[in-house]
């Protein structure tokens, strides 16, 4: 594990305290990191500020050879990421790789080759008689300091991940880290710095909510990933001074399993998916309706295989299935909605408790709970932990009406041998993302939006718009051929005024009336 003293090569700044990170599988204190105030951040922004115009003026080239240059840092240095990741955060080593390097090696060359596309200037054509002649273009510049503040669960991919297309369009970058897991950040950083990022453009402000919160007040745009409350504190705070900001909140997200899946795929996918990263995604499955004629078949299959997961801390590759919970005040979360359950007549199949008695750390045990129903807070409330509540439905319909029954719509997914009708359902879902016999992968194609309907976000990552985001949106019109007064200019003359009525009629007038 890297000492704190090689994380925190940044430009000097005011220490408001200490906070020590622990490595949640053992409860042990791994390193200290310091607590950034308002005038720490200030000074971050005035450095990242100072040289941003240099970063925009490399061009994509330029900075699309430092991205890459950081892809292959990733790869090379892979395990250290992933010892680093699984430290601060309990999760397994394959988790690491998969759902963190994984996505963080392809995101840095996937933005280094579609900045230039995605970004491009567009030519316009318009249909305004006015205009004949004319050249108008839409073009995209940076949009000069975005603040990206992250979450705990995905210290790489939702952190350091969305920093990396605001990079791509020429901003300069401060991340705030969640202050549970601030060392991935720390490290990405010297792999981008040692790739030829230069001194400032990217910084890492450490701290707890309160940095987060000035660190809105210094940026151009915010990047949030995190709880629907804080999102919302977020957006308030952003308010203030009209900064505009993109939100990845909560979600809830429902599986539904027709009578014509194939069960044995949907029951691999609602356990990988439950308890991936420990159900702590935010488009975890939290939530499973199958219809009523293969509901036992698809519990007894969930319930063999969950049972046969190895929850224990990862020492290496292939040594555990399911890690600890990151967040301590996670854990009381899931034992209250599993206890909720059990008091309101829900029947554990599997797990149920914090098991790991006096082995240190925060653990919540792979848990299937059924007899579940919408009374409960494990299937209204987000959970994010190792739970799978599956409920019995009579037909698609309540599937559908249920799934539906959630302020969330971040992600849902659909299981059915007949695909045109597991997409007819999936497109009466209200969520963000639907899969239809998958869950959870769309994640990973970056040429795909995904973000949240109702309080589970708004704006989004990837595609176009996950970079355009960071940009400001410029119309530039250019007359190259002019006279020089335009006919519609003063005097108002009865000629002139007679010959635009008679082209608005010539142009407009002939449309159909009912
Ligand atoms: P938060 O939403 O509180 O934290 C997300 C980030 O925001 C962290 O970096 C946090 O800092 C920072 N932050 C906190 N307060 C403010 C503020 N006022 N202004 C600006 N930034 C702030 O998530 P929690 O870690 O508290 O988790 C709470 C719940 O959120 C979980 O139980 C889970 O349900 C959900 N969640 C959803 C995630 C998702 O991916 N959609 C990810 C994580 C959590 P710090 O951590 O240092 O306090």
């Amino acid at each position: 594990m890297a000492s704190v003293e090689e994380h925190t090569a940044q430009p000097p700044a005011e220490v408001a305290g200490d906070i020590a990170v622990e490595n949640p599988a053992t409860g042990e204190v791994i390193a200290h990191v310091p607590d950034l105030g308002p005038d720490a951040v200030a000074e971050l922004a005035r450095a990242a500020r100072a040289v941003q115009p240099a970063w925009e003026a490399l061009g994509y080239d330029g900075r699309g050879r430092v991205l890459r240059r950081a892809q292959k840092w990733l790869v090379d240095h892979s395990d250290r990421v992933i010892q680093t990741i699984v430290s601060e955060t309990g999760k397994t080593y394959e988790d690491a790789l998969i759902a963190e390097v994984m996505y963080g090696a392809n995101a840095l060359g996937f933005w280094a080759k579609n900045a230039p596309r995605y970004l491009a200037d567009e030519r316009i054509r318009s249909s305004s008689p006015l205009l004949k002649g004319k050249k108008l273009v839409l073009r995209y510049r940076p949009i000069g300091l975005v603040g990206v503040i992250g979450p705990w669960n995905y210290p790489l991919t939702n952190s350091f991940g969305d920093c990396v297309p605001a990079l791509a369009a020429g901003n300069a970058v401060i991340l705030k880290p969640s202050e549970v897991t601030p060392l991935t950040s720390l490290l990405l950083l010297e792999a981008l710095r040692e790739s030829g990022l230069p001194d400032g453009v990217m910084a890492i402000a450490t701290g707890g909510g309160a940095t987060g919160a000035a660190l809105i007040d210094e940026v151009d745009m915010v990047m949030f990933t995190g709880s629907t409350a804080t999102g919302r504190k977020v957006m308030e705070r952003a308010a203030q001074t009209l900064t505009p900001v993109s939100l990845e909140l909560g979600g809830k997200d429902p599986m539904i399993v027709l009578a014509d899946a194939d069960l044995e795929r949907a029951a691999n996918q609602a356990v990988y998916y439950g308890m991936l990263n420990t159900g702590q995604t935010c488009i975890s499955v939290e939530r499973v309706y199958v219809e009523a004629p293969v509901h036992d078949e698809f519990v007894a299959k969930v319930t063999e295989k969950a049972r046969a997961l190895r929850n224990d801390r990862s020492t290496g590759p292939g040594t555990a299935d399911v890690g600890s919970m990151t967040f301590p005040p996670q854990v009381d979360i899931v034992e209250r909605h599993v206890q909720d359950a059990r008091d309101k007549g829900a029947q554990v199949l599997v797990g149920g408790s914090r098991g790991h008695d006096g082995r240190g750390g925060y653990w919540y045990e792979p848990t299937v709970l059924v007899g579940v129903d919408h009374t409960m807070a494990c299937m209204r409330e987000e959970t994010f932990g190792p739970t799978l509540p599956i409920m019995k439905v009579a037909d698609a319909e309540e599937a559908i009406r249920l799934a539906n029954d959630s302020p969330y719509g971040l992600g849902a997914s659909v299981f059915s041998k007949d695909a045109a009708r597991g997409e007819a359902v999936a497109r009466r879902i209200d969520a963000g993302a639907v899969c239809v016999n998958d869950s959870n992968v769309n994640y990973t194609a970056l040429e795909l939006p995904m973000g949240g309907m109702k309080s589970s976000g708004l704006g989004s990552r990837h595609g176009a718009g996950g970079i355009r985001k960071y940009a400001q949106q410029q119309s530039l019109l250019i007359s190259r051929l002019h006279t020089r007064k335009d006919i519609h200019m003063y005097p108002n003359t009865a000629r002139v005024t007679a010959g635009l009525g008679k082209l608005v009629r010539l142009l407009y007038g002939r449309g159909k009336r009912d």
